[in-house]
């Protein structure tokens, strides 16, 4: 089938378009910038920037990828989790296109979407698969025997979500928002010279938490150091800072995702969400999956972060394994569990 998504839970507007299987475009416009001189996210300020983008985005992505609005078959949307003003301009859109065009709407989960991603780049996902899921909001181990209707969580972060950490420490160094990106370029030049803690990896803790995260004592730690510096009137070795945290986070998430696939039996392991760009997190995961017999899986770089592909990669999904259609009253959930695949009252085809 042939799926157009929409993605706006934050600040990019995404629409994708895929053809079951078959990524033919991926549109994105964000707003970014806007936010930058804040250090954060301004909800209003994206509610706005998603209203003024859609419809040329929309445009954009039809004529680029060849498709008539005519021409499709579904339509998909991130229903949450999000920024509620955000999340409704993408929902509001996608149900007058879907009654438009009269055409099946799916209300999907932006969390699954980052897993479903995967699909358009490397094919069918393994079930089951586990996905190490790590954004801007999320830091989960999930267990997806499939993607369109069940996804288990067995951990996730108690506090920060790995992409805050980056941002937070990002701040810390001096480096502008959105920090992740600064931060894996800062280290490229650096070297691994401090130890830092490795968050609910040792004895009690691991046993209580054996797949949930912890981020925060990281980003105190390094607070700490970096205070600790300035006192002693020293120059701040941002890129060094930039490397030794950035291992202490990504040894976790790798050391713990194995951990889960061997565990429960798993043979592939799926990564998603922006973290999953970074470039440290990719080499670590592909040397300690490849030791494990683990099948690695992880979605060009441009996948990772929010787009609209993600989205119409599960709808064309949920289409191809006949789940059932959202209602047109589907709501914009914007606390939506990771548990929640799909959002709107089922109704059946
Ligand atoms: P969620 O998916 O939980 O709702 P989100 O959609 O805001 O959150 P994403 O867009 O998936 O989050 O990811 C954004 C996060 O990814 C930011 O915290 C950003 O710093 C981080 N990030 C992006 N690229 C990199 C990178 N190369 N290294 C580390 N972090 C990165
Ligand atoms: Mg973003
Ligand atoms: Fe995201």
């Amino acid at each position: 089938p042939l799926v157009l998504g929409i993605e706006t839970s934050c600040d990019e507007t995404g629409v994708g378009i895929v053809h079951g299987t078959e990524l033919l475009v991926d549109a994105v416009a964000s707003s970014v910038e806007e936010h930058a001189r804040f250090g954060g996210v301004v909800p209003e300020v994206a509610s706005r920037a998603h209203l003024e983008a859609m419809v040329p985005t929309i445009e954009r992505a039809c004529r680029e990828a060849g498709v008539a609005l005519a021409d499709l078959d579904g339509i998909a949307v991130t229903s949450g989790p999000g920024l509620a003003g955000a999340l409704m301009v993408g929902v509001a859109s996608a149900k007058a296109l879907s009654l438009a065009l009269g055409v099946p709407l799916y209300g999907v989960n932006h969390l699954a979407s980052h897993v479903a991603v995967d699909i358009v780049e490397h094919g069918p996902l393994p079930e089951p698969t586990m996905a190490l899921l790590v954004s801007g909001g999320h830091s989960s181990l999930l267990l997806v025997p499939d993607v369109t209707h069940d996804i288990r969580s067995l951990g996730a972060s108690i506090d920060d979500a790995a992409g805050e950490a980056f941002d937070k420490v990002a701040r810390v160094l001096g480096l502008p928002f959105p920090g992740g990106p600064h931060i894996d370029r800062a280290a490229q030049v650096g070297q691994i010279t401090i130890d830092f803690p490795r968050g609910l990896t040792s004895g009690r803790d691991m046993e209580r938490h054996r797949f949930d995260f912890s981020f925060s004592g990281l980003k105190t730690a390094v607070s700490r150091w970096v205070e600790q510096q300035q006192r002693d009137g020293r120059d701040l070795p941002v890129a060094d800072v930039a490397a030794s945290f950035q291992e202490a986070v990504v040894d976790v998430l790798t050391r713990k995702a194995v951990l889960a696939c061997t565990e429960h039996d798993v043979a592939a392991l799926q990564v998603g969400g922006g973290v999953a760009a970074n470039s440290r997190l990719r080499a670590m995961a592909q040397e300690r999956c490849e030791a494990a017999g683990i099948a690695l899986r992880v979605p060009r770089p441009g996948l990772c972060t929010d787009n609209g592909a993600m989205v119409a990669s599960l709808g064309a999904q949920m289409m191809l394994k006949a789940r059932p259609v959202s209602a047109l009253d589907l709501p914009a959930d914007s606390s939506m569990p990771v548990t929640d695949v799909q959002s709107g009252l089922p109704v059946t085809v």
